[in-house]
């Protein structure tokens, strides 16, 4: 029998300790914050944000949000996250991606304070991670790492294959995959556009991590016996529906469970854990800042 993967049930759990943490450093003088940026209309950004600022309002996190108008000049928001820096009260700072193309990316990653990058995207976090010392692990691949252990799923001695090698997703999740530590020791594969024979590798695959933004594009064909699939992607595609779209993830679901033994559903599979990561990441943050520890 295939398990399908309840992210929601894991994500809960996570939230849960999280909780209690807030509690303990709020019962210490200490109100965990976490700053959102937004510099765009895009529908989905606003949706994720304000996804984020409901869960630190349910963990008792103080949410706080700047939306900066997307005509202004990119110093505005390169002050707006000086200021955020400054400020003692915010213990995380996120900003929504993507920003306006005048807006230099690499510059908002690097003008975030290292301690209140709670995504864990300045290259000094990048660097902490591959070199096995991470201050904060990416929240979607470290929310992959939380299923496959609350799944009871071994990743040492594995062989683990990525779709995808993006900042956000691919290339962290390998190197979480890779350390000698527990939740990792796997042997991993990334695979990328340029990728020859996709699915030989993917064949190959004990844990198969798909995050490569193309709808369904990995079937059951394409997936060992018995492999875990976790399905990273989120895609629109239009359907009869009535939002005129329905979200479908990078794996073909009904063809792959007849194959995986254990797979994540799109959605309520990953979704709910980055956003459970984010807030972990946040209290871990207010923890650090302030010297008053929580058991995470
Ligand atoms: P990116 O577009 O940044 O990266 C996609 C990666 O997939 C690239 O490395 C690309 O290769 C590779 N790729 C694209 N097409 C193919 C193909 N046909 N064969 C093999 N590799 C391919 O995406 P993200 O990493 O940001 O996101 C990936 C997916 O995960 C998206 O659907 C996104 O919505 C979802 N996502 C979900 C989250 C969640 O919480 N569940 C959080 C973050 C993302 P190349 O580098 O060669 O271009």
């Amino acid at each position: 029998m295939t398990r399908i993967i309840d992210g929601n049930e894991i994500a809960d759990d996570i939230r849960a300790d999280v909780k209690d943490s807030v509690e303990t450093l709020t019962e210490e003088g200490v109100q965990p914050g976490l700053a959102t940026v937004l510099m765009s209309e895009d529908g989905a950004s606003e949706t994720y944000v304000s996804m984020k600022q409901r869960a630190c309002e349910e963990l008792g996190i103080e949410g706080s949000h700047i939306e900066i108008d997307p005509e202004e000049p990119a110093e505005t928001l390169y002050d707006r996250i000086d200021e955020l820096n400054d400020d003692p009260s915010v213990h995380g700072i996120l900003v929504q991606m993507p920003v306006p193309d005048h807006v230099d990316k690499r510059t908002v990653l690097e003008r975030i304070a290292p301690e209140k990058d709670v995504d864990g995207f300045h290259p000094e976090n990048v660097g902490r991670l591959v070199a096995g010392n991470a201050r904060y692990k990416p929240c979607t691949p470290h929310g992959v790492q939380k299923i496959l252990a609350a799944e009871g799923i071994e990743t040492e001695g594995k062989d683990a294959v990525i779709v995808g090698r993006s900042d956000i997703v691919g290339k962290p999740m390998a190197n979480l995959l890779i350390q000698k530590a527990p939740g990792g020791n796997a042997t991993t594969t990334v695979c990328h556009s340029r990728t020859d024979d996709l699915a030989e590798k993917t064949r190959s695959a004990d844990i198969l991590v798909a995050a490569a933004g193309v709808p369904e594009m990995i079937d059951g064909d394409m997936i060992a016996e018995g492999a875990t699939v976790i399905d990273v992607g989120v895609n629109r595609v239009d359907a009869d529906t009535e939002k005129g779209y329905e979200l479908v993830g990078d794996v073909d679901f009904e063809s792959a469970k007849e194959r995986a033994s254990a797979i994540t559903p799109v959605p309520g599979g990953v979704g709910p854990l980055t956003i459970a990561m984010l807030m972990y990441n946040t209290v871990e943050a207010a923890s650090r800042q302030s010297g008053v520890p929580v058991e995470l």
